[in-house]
């Protein structure tokens, strides 16, 4: 089953360190914030062989522009936001709309709260409940891409959701 999925959010909330860390092992402490793009792992899952390629975007001026060409390329999304940073939560509630908006509520969505590692900064306290109930297919977690907490759970749940909305169909 080859799947083609991104990671949307704020910029320097750790899409590319999740990206990195799920599919090579590796955390970059200063990856490039401008750089785009697009990796692909393979590997098994509930006796299944699964291939995503996952885009890791990258926030240009005319990414809002961009955005409606992603939304159209891509079956399933994972929204970042930081723990340590509010707008960066915003952000993520702005995707979330946008979605709704020009997929429906059946696009399956994983938000990921980033940098659980930082909890002495945090600002959000969201469990992101208010999202989660708009959308029929979606997941909610916490991550550490520096720790390698919870992300490949985030990237298997999103796969999972993607199942769930076929069997649906
Ligand atoms: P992107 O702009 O969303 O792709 O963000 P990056 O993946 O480039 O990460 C931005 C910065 O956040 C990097 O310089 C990392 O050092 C840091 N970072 C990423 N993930 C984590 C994490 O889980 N914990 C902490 N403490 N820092 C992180
Ligand atoms: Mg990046």
């Amino acid at each position: 089953m080859f799947y083609k999925v991104a990671l949307l959010g704020a910029g320097g909330v750790g899409k590319s360190d999740l990206t990195l860390r799920f599919t090579q092992n590796r955390y970059v402490e200063d990856y490039d914030p401008t750089i785009e793009d697009q990796y692909t792992k393979t590997f098994e899952l509930d006796s299944h062989a699964v291939k995503l390629e996952i885009l890791d975007t990258a926030g240009q001026e005319d990414f809002w522009h961009l955005i409606d060409y992603y939304l159209q390329q891509r079956e399933a999304f994972i929204l970042v936001y930081s723990i340590a940073d509010i707008d960066s939560y915003r952000t993520v509630q702005q995707f979330a709309e946008k979605i709704k908006n020009t997929l429906g509520t059946e696009a399956p969505v994983v938000i990921v709260g980033n940098k659980k590692d930082l909890e002495e900064c945090r600002k959000v306290h969201e469990k992101c409940e208010d999202i989660i109930r708009e959308f029929k297919y979606s997941a909610w977690m916490e991550t550490s891409a520096k720790l390698n907490d919870n992300v490949t759970e985030a990237f298997h749940e999103l796969v999972r959701l993607m199942w769930k909305r076929n069997t649906d169909r």
